[in-house]
């Protein structure tokens, strides 16, 4: 898979995925990540990316001609999947969405900056809209982050245990149930006795009762 971020502070993006998993991805050609600088497709002698909004207020725009010129360029160079814009009004990112979105094969992901990109960039240039939450950032570079996490880790043989991301809290509606490691005993606090039973069918079965037991008490609204 293949992901372009536009975004104008590359710099911002570069240690995320220079480490751990998505360094991992990217060293077994299993995912590409390009940071695509947007000032390089800023044809003006200030390079500007932004410009007052039309109508006054507080804030700067992003201009669409570069981002314009930047999506064109990287669509002659290959056909994409989506054109994701980050957005606090987009779609709410979950887990379903991370996993249809790792079945994809080139996507574009653009960070705004400012008030946003000017609206005809949505309506013309973006095939989908995510936010992370329901709270404002100052960029979409952190959210393209978390975007890009979430689908890289879901990619078949990102992970070295292939079922772990299947056992994350979300796939099937469940949180994850409660995980331990050595010491068996701790400060007099046990490891409970199933795990270190070594019979596996208990292990998984009291693994399940505790996804549910803490979907119920945590989030019962995934159960509906
Ligand atoms: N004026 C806009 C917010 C702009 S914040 C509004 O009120 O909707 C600047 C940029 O940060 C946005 O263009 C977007 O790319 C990014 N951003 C901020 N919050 C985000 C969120 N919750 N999810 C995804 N991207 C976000």
């Amino acid at each position: 898979m293949r992901i372009d971020i536009i975004t104008v502070l590359p710099e911002l993006l570069r240690s995320p995925f220079e480490h751990s998993i998505m360094k991992r991805a990217q060293q077994k050609g299993l995912a590409e990540v390009h940071l695509v600088n947007l000032r390089d497709y800023a044809t003006d002698k200030h390079k500007s990316v932004d410009d007052y909004a039309f109508g006054g207020g507080a804030g700067m725009v992003m201009k669409i001609e570069p981002i314009a010129a930047c999506i064109d360029h990287l669509k002659s160079q290959r056909e994409y999947d989506e054109v994701i814009y980050m957005s606090p009004d987009g779609e709410l990112l979950d887990q379903p969405l991370a996993n249809k979105m790792s079945a994809l094969k080139n996507i574009i992901i653009l960070c705004g900056h400012y008030k946003g990109v000017d609206e005809r960039v949505r309506e013309h240039y973006i095939t989908r809209e995510i936010s992370i939450g329901n709270y404002v950032l100052s960029g979409g570079e952190l959210a393209a982050a978390v975007v890009a996490d979430s689908i890289i880790r879901l990619l078949p043989g990102v992970l070295n245990d292939e079922t772990s991301a299947l056992s994350d809290s979300f796939q099937d509606n469940l949180l994850a149930p409660p995980v331990y490691t050595r010491p068996a005993e701790y400060n007099g606090w046990k490891v409970p006795d199933v795990l270190l039973s070594g019979h596996e069918e208990k292990i998984s079965q009291w693994r399940h009762e505790k996804a549910v037991e803490r979907t119920q008490q945590r989030r019962p609204d995934l159960l509906k």
